[in-house]
């Protein structure tokens, strides 16, 4: 089986899985219990908090770990307009955004008019103006956020610049990085970012783990409370997965090559679908875009009949988070693609091989040709 969608997820590094092993099995104690057992445990929580803080220049004591992205987000959103207290919160957001941060918005300021004038405009190449960061910061919300790069069509945005916007108005900012992390680098103090979210099951690391990068934890409120081993996020933590995430970052770090070789495999791809079919339609600019994305319209070709027409090529027509939903996405939709319906989204991975995308590149055109000949 050819993967090429590794937006959605990725397969575990084996290295990953070898480093969480003796948690499972070996040192097995509650990383808060005061005993030696429980230190053994809460010392290797501490070295993946390293791991996770020095790939993004982080102090070990702004992370804090969580159940992935998704609740790494809503503690961003809503934690710090809890913190906030006011009576209409203002949130500012991309319509591009992960449905995770649109319904948490959704949430905090569900019926209030302020919503509508929340988003920003994202033009028909994917990209942000940052002339409209500029208006949006005018009504001098709680919050911004931006993705640091987008899961469907790869853009990735200006977080620095965003980020200096903000800070000059004291607007707390907050990044979605999932799909960025180890695709570019990314140096917290450098962007001066309030918060950043990761998951560690895009970055060949389990699922069901992640974390909140806060640059000043007092900011946001916690969303779960009862546990007291995390002041952001409670519960007994899960620390396999929280050694497994650890390790991930650390297999991220001077992975320039790794890049290079997959947006190389990226660009070869593009071309032998363009080479072999008429009408390629590139959704998304090819300019600020993450290494390993594609993502492609096929004119009068239906991307349901590629996805269901291949057994052995896993490719997707929006984000897994839709699979079932086979209303258009809503980033290309925001975007104001021309048949979104025809939208095809190839993400590239660590154990992607030329034979690979010379095999999936062939076999696209030979469904997309014999549906445009019928
Ligand atoms: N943000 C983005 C940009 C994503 O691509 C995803 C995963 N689809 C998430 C957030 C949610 O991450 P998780 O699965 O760790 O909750």
């Amino acid at each position: 089986m050819i993967y090429l969608d590794y937006h959605a997820t990725t397969s575990m590094d084996n290295r990953v899985l070898q480093e969480m092993y003796p948690y499972f099995m070996d040192i097995y104690a509650n990383a808060s219990s005061p005993h030696c057992f429980g230190e053994e445990a809460m010392v290797a929580v501490e070295i993946a908090r390293e791991r996770v803080a020095s790939l993004i220049n982080a102090n070990p004591e702004q992370i804090f770990f969580c159940s992935g992205a998704t609740e790494a987000n809503n503690i961003a959103l809503i934690g710090k307009i809890r913190r906030d207290n006011v009576d209409d919160p203002k949130l500012i957001i991309s319509p591009v955004e992960h449905s995770s941060i649109l319904a948490a918005a959704d949430a905090m300021v569900a019926g209030a008019e302020m919503l509508t004038g929340g988003y920003i405009d994202i033009a028909k190449d994917g990209t942000i103006d940052i002339k409209d960061i500029k208006e949006a910061i005018e009504i001098e919300p709680n919050i911004i956020s931006i993705m640091f790069a987008n899961n469907e069509m790869g853009a990735i945005y200006d977080i620095k610049t965003i980020s200096k916007m903000c800070q000059e108005r004291d607007i707390f900012f907050h990044t979605d990085a999932t799909q960025a992390i180890g695709r570019v680098d990314i140096d917290v103090k450098e962007l001066d970012v309030d918060a950043l979210s990761l998951s560690a099951h895009k970055i060949y690391g389990p699922k069901g783990v992640g974390a909140l990068y806060l640059k000043n934890h007092i900011d946001v409120l916690p969303l779960i409370h009862g546990g007291y081993q995390n002041t952001i996020s409670s519960g007994t933590l899960n620390v396999p997965a929280i050694v497994g995430l650890g390790k991930a970052c650390e297999l991220l770090v001077d992975n320039i090559d790794e890049r290079k070789r997959i947006e190389d495999l990226r660009n070869y791809l593009l071309k032998l679908l363009q080479d072999k079919i008429p009408d390629i339609q590139i959704n998304g600019s090819m300019q600020n875009r993450l290494c390993n994305n594609l993502n492609i319209s096929i004119c009068n070709v239906p991307a349901e009949a590629i996805i269901m027409g291949m057994d052995d090529v896993i490719v997707s027509g929006g984000s897994a988070c839709k699979s079932g939903n086979h209303k258009p996405s809503h980033v290309l939709l925001a975007m104001g693609v021309d048949n979104p319906e025809c939208a095809i989204r190839f993400g590239l991975g660590r154990w992607t091989t030329k034979e690979e995308i010379e095999y999936a590149a062939e076999k696209i055109a030979e469904i997309a040709l014999s549906i445009k000949e019928s």
